[in-house]
């Protein structure tokens, strides 16, 4: 990618950042990916491009598996939306709380019971985390001793929650156990960008979940809703190929993603 065709994939944006919309996801897109979830953070040149372009465009907000409240910590730029739990929950600039997809509500004791179900010894001698993600769980095993040995251990619990009538999702050495209730950045960016008509929307995200967005996007454009969608998908090594199949443009990781980001303001 030239910084030439950067420009001109961005043209749309550029042109007109008071009519358009810049929508992030966070891990593997603006945070680098590390063995622990808990120990990701965003980097200061990140940031402060961050917030140089959500006083540029229209709407800015990250979409993140973890909870609204996480993701703001972690991006911790409070002039922007954040849609947490795979865009079940909207934390809007100077809301206190996240408000959850109504939806989700009534399954929050069933989850919180399996979650409680499988904490088990199994996984935590092979020191599989269990994330509590309110009405979805997350069983991480990135950088355990052996990953085979824990991946097996999850496929067991991924097993038991189906057999329980729950949904499993399987992202980047993160399984998640949600309630069969249809959650993903597709809806939440979809109720989100649904607000306001805008011209043009861009997406990036380096993750299965992400096709959604993406597909979400080109939704919008099929409706007439928006005039252009640019999804950008973020490659890395373990990242899923139909990340870069889909994508209308492609950037090389986290470092790429930066460079994107200072291209959108770029006079
Ligand atoms: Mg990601």
């Amino acid at each position: 990618m030239t910084s030439a065709q950067l420009s001109e994939t961005l043209a749309p944006l550029r042109a007109n950042p008071s009519g358009s919309a810049v929508l992030l996801d966070i891990d593997g897109t603006l945070a680098p990916i590390v063995a622990h979830a808990a120990d990701a953070s965003v980097p200061e040149t990140t940031r402060q491009l961050i917030i140089a372009i959500s006083r540029r465009y229209a709407q800015v907000a990250c979409i993140s598996g973890r909870r609204a409240s996480d993701a703001r910590a972690m991006v911790s730029v409070g002039t922007i939306a954040y849609l947490g739990s795979h865009g079940a929950e909207l934390l809007r600039p100077g809301w206190a709380e996240a408000q959850f997809d109504p939806a989700l509500a009534g399954w929050t004791g069933r989850i919180e019971e399996f979650r409680r179900e499988s904490d088990t010894a199994e996984l935590r001698r092979r020191r599989v985390r269990i994330e509590d993600k309110g009405p979805i769980i997350g069983y991480h095993w990135r950088g355990v001793a052996d990953e085979v040995d824990a991946r097996a251990a999850v496929d067991a619990v991924a097993a038991s929650a189906q057999e329980a009538g729950l949904e499993v999702h399987w992202g980047r050495k993160v399984m998640e156990v949600r309630p069969p209730v249809r959650i993903d950045k597709g809806l939440g960016v979809r109720a989100l960008l649904g607000e306001r008509r805008l011209s043009s929307a861009l997406y990036a995200g380096d993750d299965t979940t992400d096709l959604d967005a993406f597909h979400a996007l080109r939704g919008l454009v099929q409706d007439g809703l928006l005039d252009r969608a640019v999804c950008v998908g973020v490659s890395s090594e373990d990242g899923p190929p139909a990340i870069q199949d889909e994508a209308d443009l492609i950037v090389d990781g986290t470092e790429g993603v930066r460079q994107l980001l200072a291209a959108l303001i770029s006079e």
